[in-house]
C-alpha cells in the first residue's frame, strides 16, 4: 500500500532527543526551540520566531494580539481552508467572512477582497494553499489603505516565497504548522513569526501565560511577574529537538518532494493537455515548496471513482476542505461574502495524490500510471 503520508523524520532526531532526556532539558524554550527559533530567523528574514504547540496556536495567538478585536467585528479569510484559520478569531467573538477563491491556485481571490471590508473589518488572513503564495502586493496594500492587520496561514508554506520574500513574513504576522502532515514536523507544533520589533514583547508575553517570563530568563530583569492575559504555547523541547533535526537538512527534504511534484506534473502532463483533469497553478513570482500534489477531475463523481480505483491498486488519495462556510460552525459564527463560484465547485473536483519526504521515484510512476489508466 502507498500511504497517503508518511510523517518525515530525520536520523539525528534519535540523538538529539536522547541528550534532552539526559541533560533533563524539556520543558519550553529550551536550546532546540532555540536552534529552531533562530534557524526560521535566519532563513526567512523574519524579525523574530516564536515555536509553539501548533499553528492553530500560532494563529491563537497572533489573534490575541491584536489590539481591539472583539465581539462582531470581522476578519477576511477564504472558506476554503482548515477550521483553525477560522477558530482563532471566533474565539475572541469575531465574525469570518469569506470570499471565494480563485480557480487556478486554490488560493482567496484578492480582487475580491476590498468588497468585502466593512467598518468592523480588523484583519485579513490569507492562506497559502499547497504552499503557492496569495497575490501578497494585492493584499498588501489593500491592508494598509484600510488599517488592517495582516496574517497569513503559511502552514503549508514552510520554505515558499512570493517574489523573493519568505512566506509568513509579508504580513504583521505569519503562522507555520510543524504537524506530522506538514513538510517538516515536531508531532504537534507551530511557529509565529512577527514582521515588526514592535509586537515582540506582547507576542512573548501572552505565549508565557501573560508573564514577562521570556525577558526574566534573558536576565533583563530580575523578578517576572502577571501582566497582561495570556496562555500557553510553548512546545516541549524534545518536540523542537525532532524538528531541528529535520531543518538541518531542509534543503535536501525541499528538493526531494519537488522532485516528487516535478515527476507527477511531467507524468501526467498528457492527461491534463487531453483535457482530462487539470494540474496545479505555480503563478509567476511564486516559489513552491512541493508541499502537495493535487489533480482536478471533472466533478465529485468521477474524484469518488478516482478514489475507489486507486485504493484498489494500493494507492490512498484524500481530498479536503469541506468549505468552512457550509459546516454548522462556519454557518453560525461566519458569513460569505459574495458568491461561492469556485469555492464548492472547486473543492469538490480537488484530489490529493500521495506526497511525503521519502515517496520514490517508481511509486510516482506507478502512481502517474494507475492515473492514466483509470482516465483510459
Ligand atoms: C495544517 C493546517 C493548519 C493547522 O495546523 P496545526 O499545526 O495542526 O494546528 C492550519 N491551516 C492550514 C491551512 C493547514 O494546512
Amino acid at each position: 500500500m502507498i500511504n497517503f503520508n508518511v510523517p518525515p523524520c530525520a536520523e539525528k532526531a534519535y540523538d538529539y532527543i536522547k541528550e534532552c532526556v539526559k541533560n533533563q532539558k524539556i520543558c519550553g524554550d529550551g536550546p532546540y526551540t532555540k536552534k529552531c527559533n533562530e534557524w526560521i530567523e535566519r532563513k526567512t528574514g523574519t524579525a523574530k520566531c516564536l515555536l509553539t504547540t501548533s499553528c492553530t496556536h500560532a494563529t491563537e495567538l497572533a489573534a490575541l494580539l491584536l489590539p481591539d478585536i472583539g465581539p462582531g467585528d470581522e476578519v477576511i479569510m477564504p472558506s476554503f481552508t482548515f477550521v483553525s484559520t477560522a477558530d482563532a478569531f471566533v474565539l475572541r467573538g469575531a465574525v469570518p467572512v469569506f470570499v471565494d477563491i480563485r480557480p487556478d491556485t486554490m488560493n482567496m481571490d484578492e480582487k475580491l477582497i476590498e468588497a468585502a471590508v466593512t467598518e468592523r473589518t480588523k484583519a485579513i488572513v490569507p492562506v497559502h494553499y499547497a504552499g503557492v503564495a496569495c497575490e501578497m502586493d494585492t493584499i498588501m496594500e489593500i491592508a494598509e489603505r484600510h488599517g488592517l492587520t495582516v496574517i497569513e496561514d503559511a502552514a503549508q508554506g514552510v520554505m515558499s516565497a512570493y517574489k523573493g520574500r519568505a512566506l509568513g513574513t509579508i504580513g504583521n504576522f505569519g503562522c507555520f504548522s510543524f504537524h506530522e502532515t506538514k513538510n517538516y514536523s515536531m508531532g504537534e507544533g507551530g511557529a509565529l513569526l512577527i514582521r515588526d520589533q514592535k509586537d515582540v514583547e506582547q507576542a512573548e508575553i501572552i505565549r508565557e501565560k501573560g508573564t514577562n517570563r521570556s525577558k526574566y530568563y534573558r536576565g533583563q530583569i530580575d523578578k517576572y511577574t502577571w501582566i497582561n492575559y495570556g496562555s500557553s504555547y510553548l512546545p516541549s523541547d524534545m518536540n523542537a529537538a525532532y524538528l531541528y533535526a529535520q531543518l538541518e537538512i531542509a534543503e535536501e527534504m525541499n528538493e526531494a518532494r519537488l522532485a516528487c511534484w516535478n515527476r507527477y506534473y511531467e507524468n501526467l502532463k498528457p492527461l491534463a493537455d487531453a483535457g482530462k483533469i487539470e494540474l496545479p497553478v505555480v503563478p509567476e513570482g511564486c516559489v513552491h515548496n512541493g508541499h502537495m500534489f493535487y489533480i482536478k477531475t471533472a466533478d465529485i463523481g468521477e474524484r469518488t471513482e478516482l478514489i475507489d480505483n486507486l485504493k484498489k491498486n494500493e494507492i490512498l488519495s484524500v481530498f479536503h476542505y469541506i468549505p468552512l462556510h457550509t459546516a454548522p460552525a462556519g454557518q453560525k459564527f461566519g458569513r460569505f461574502h459574495g458568491e461561492d463560484r469556485y469555492t464548492t465547485r472547486e473543492s469538490e473536483r480537488l484530489l490529493r495524490l500521495p506526497m511525503y519526504y521519502g515517496l520514490k521515484e517508481e511509486q510516482v510512476d506507478y502512481i502517474c500510471d494507475m492515473v492514466k489508466k483509470f482516465y483510459g
